[in-house]
Parts: structure tokens; sequence; C-alpha cells
């Protein structure tokens, strides 16, 4: 870990671009609702990047059907900020919702998940001091939301 002084926003935005091809070829509807006066956040600068685009990756996975949408958006209030990554995907059982950050826990067929993604995103989180939360609802959508201090 490389704890800098970095804009969170800037490793949202990295990640975005990564996948801007797959979400244009599954045509979903993105939108970013970045606040753009936030301070610096020290964190790892690429562990950070590599926690949006496992969630993201995720959000595209799950969304079955076209006209799916994905929303980012980013806060800061009270010394924290918030990261919200919501899709209108498959969703995720209720009894399943603390099943996917353990390390190889996957749904997807096999080759085409390894079930590490969350657990490596949990890590990453407990490493800045920060919180997961996911909420979901099957055949509507998962909500995650990320909450990280100022410092770690
Ligand atoms: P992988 O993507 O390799 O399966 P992950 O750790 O990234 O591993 O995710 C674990 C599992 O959690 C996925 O296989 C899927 O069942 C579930 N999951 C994660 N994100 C979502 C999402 N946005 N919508 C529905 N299910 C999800
Ligand atoms: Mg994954």
């Amino acid at each position: 870990y490389d704890f800098q002084s970095i804009r969170l926003n800037d490793t949202i935005k990295d990640s975005i671009a990564l996948l801007q091809h797959e979400i244009v070829s599954h045509n979903i509807t993105f939108t970013a609702d970045l606040q753009d006066d936030m301070p610096d956040i020290v964190a790892s600068r690429d562990h950070l990047q590599g926690v949006w685009t496992n969630i993201i990756k995720n959000a595209i996975d799950a969304m079955e059907n076209s006209r799916g949408q994905i929303t980012v958006t980013s806060r800061f209030a009270n010394r924290e900020f918030t990261v919200t990554i919501r899709d209108t995907g498959k969703g995720i059982p209720e009894n399943r919702k603390n099943e996917i950050f353990e390390p190889f826990y996957t749904t997807k067929s096999s080759g085409r998940g390894t079930g590490l993604g969350l657990s490596v995103v949990h890590r990453i989180i407990k490493q800045h001091n920060g919180y997961i939360q996911v909420d979901s609802k099957v055949g509507e959508g998962t909500l995650f939301t990320i909450r990280l201090p100022e410092k770690p």
C-alpha cells in the first residue's frame, strides 16, 4: 500500500475509463455524479481504483437484459467520503449477502469468475479503515455503499 494524498474522483474516473468499452458494448446507461469540491483523500490510488473496477465489473456482469443502468456517486460530508455504485441487475438473494465477500464465492460459470474480486475489495476497504455495505433486491438491483475516512 502506497498511501498518498490523492483525488478520490480521479480513481473513480480512471476505472470508468478502463471499463468504458465494456459499458458501451453492453448498452448500459452509465451515470457518474461526482461531487467536485472535495478535499483530497489519503489512500492507495491503485488499490482504490481496483475497488471501483471490481464493483463496476460485477455490476456489468449482473445485467442480463439490455437497458441496464449503473450509477456511481461520490460525496464528502462530516470528514468522510461516501461512494455508491448502483445497478439495475439481477440482484443478490438476502441469504447470500454475506457470502459474496468470501474468497472463491462465485455464481458465474467456471472460467468466468474467480470469486476473489469482492474479498479483495473488502480487504482494501479495511486497510483504509473504511466500511462497505450492500443492499440488494432480487430482480431489481444492487447498491454498494463504501465509506472512507479522510485519512486511514
Ligand atoms: P466473481 O465476480 O469472480 O464471481 P466477486 O467476488 O467479484 O467474484 O463476486 C462474487 C459474487 O457476488 C458474484 O459471483 C455474484 O454472484 C455476486 N455479485 C457481486 N456483485 C453483484 C452485483 N452487482 N449484482 C449481483 N450479484 C453480484
Ligand atoms: Mg467480480
